[in-house]
């Protein structure tokens, strides 16, 4: 039997909600299936262990990181403790940085049956994936930005030629990938190259990296049509490629789409390490109330085991991923499982244990 060593940061609010329940759960698909277990280390991260540790990220859990096999995060940062900057503490962000997690990948994909916010019937058939750059743009100004005599601030963007080739590589195999699958194989540029020369620089290499792909459709998209387009006709949409910061702001309005933030999954992937979490921050406003989405959090999960299958070429690590998805999708078939953020009544508890049944089901 595989052993996986997984560090898990459950962070902060609802993050520890969710991810204890999570890991449970993989465990459960691991141990039904007999051939691989997930060894979880927890470590200290996040707001509530800067306040009492004075470190967000301390040493010895990015040591751990390092050497595990993949990285489970819940969700870090509290509205109330923060730097003396006034920027909230964020080792998601930190993560990605020192790990060089480059391609943050961000599925859009709704349960069929949810009452979605969009009324188009075409909704149904929303699926693509937005891939996020998550190394540099204008995040790469984070704990670096200028405030000058209190009259002035200034972040800045940065574009590199090597994080923009290692990402529009990323891009089209991902979209090779599921054209396979029969998608279309398209990679859409999502920029602002018409107004900011870091943006042409940009659009620029994803044009010198396209060409090493002939049999994948190209397409180039200011963010402000991107945006648009996501609301019109996101159902068009196949694979997205875009700056960090833009990549932040259209992941939420893709989590929208599903329904809300406890919907949307997400991997920050490198070539040697990645973490997975779902979309959604610590949310206090809803933490200790039971009424966290765990949905976000499993389908991450899966998404991790698709990862290690991959990484590890162990194809039953695929299936249990394809697996949890199908019991998601599954259980929200069901009349009557609807999420509070959706507008129902369904808290963690009912949605995990409807997910549970789904897979006991199926296993
Ligand atoms: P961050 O800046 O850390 O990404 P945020 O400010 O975007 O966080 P979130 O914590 O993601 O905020 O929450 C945004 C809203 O979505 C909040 O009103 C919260 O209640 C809701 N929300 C987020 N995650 C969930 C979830 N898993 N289940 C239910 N509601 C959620």
């Amino acid at each position: 039997m595989k052993k996986f060593k997984i560090a898990v940061l459950a962070g902060d609010g609802i993050g520890l909600e969710v991810t204890s329940i999570c890991c449970d759960l993989l465990k459960q698909v691991g141990a039904h299936h007999g051939s691989f277990a997930l060894d979880t280390e927890w470590l200290n991260a996040g707001a509530d262990c800067y306040q009492q540790t004075g470190e967000a990220l301390p040493g010895e859990t990015m040591q751990v990181c390092r050497e595990a096999d993949a990285i489970l995060l819940g969700a870090m940062g509290l509205p109330n403790i923060r730097y003396s900057d006034g920027t909230e503490i964020a080792p998601q962000l930190d993560l990605r940085f020192e790990l060089n997690l480059y391609a943050g990948v961000r599925p859009v994909k709704p349960m069929k049956s949810l009452p979605l916010p969009l009324r188009n019937p075409d909704r149904r058939n929303i699926d693509f994936i937005l891939i996020r750059e998550s190394t540099e743009g204008l995040f790469a100004s984070h704990g670096k930005g200028v405030v000058t005599n209190d009259q002035e601030a200034t972040d800045t963007m940065r574009i590199t030629r090597s994080a923009c080739e290692r990402l529009f590589r990323f891009g089209f195999e991902l979209s090779r990938k599921r054209k396979d699958q029969g998608y279309p194989g398209r990679l859409t540029c999502v920029d602002k190259a018409n107004v900011f020369a870091s943006m042409a620089f940009f659009r620029k290499i994803y044009e010198e990296v396209g060409e090493q792909f002939p049999d994948i459709g190209k397409e180039c998209m200011y963010v402000d049509a991107a945006a648009l387009n996501m609301v019109k006709q996101p159902w068009n949409m196949d694979v997205l490629v875009t700056e960090n910061m833009f990549g932040d702001i259209l992941s939420d309005l893709g989590a929208g789409l599903m329904g809300g933030m406890g919907m949307a999954p997400s991997a920050d992937i490198g070539d040697q390490h990645a973490v997975f979490q779902p979309c959604h921050g610590s949310a206090p406003d809803i933490a200790g109330q039971g009424k966290a989405n765990p949905t976000a959090m499993f389908l991450s999960g899966a998404m991790m085991l698709e990862w290690l299958g991959e990484q590890h070429r162990q194809p039953d690590l695929v299936r249990c991923a394809e697996l949890i998805n199908k019991a998601v999708e599954d259980a929200y078939a069901k009349p009557g499982l609807l999420p509070y953020e959706l507008g129902g009544q369904s808290g963690t508890n009912e949605i995990t244990r409807t997910v549970q049944i789904e897979i006991e089901r199926l296993l």
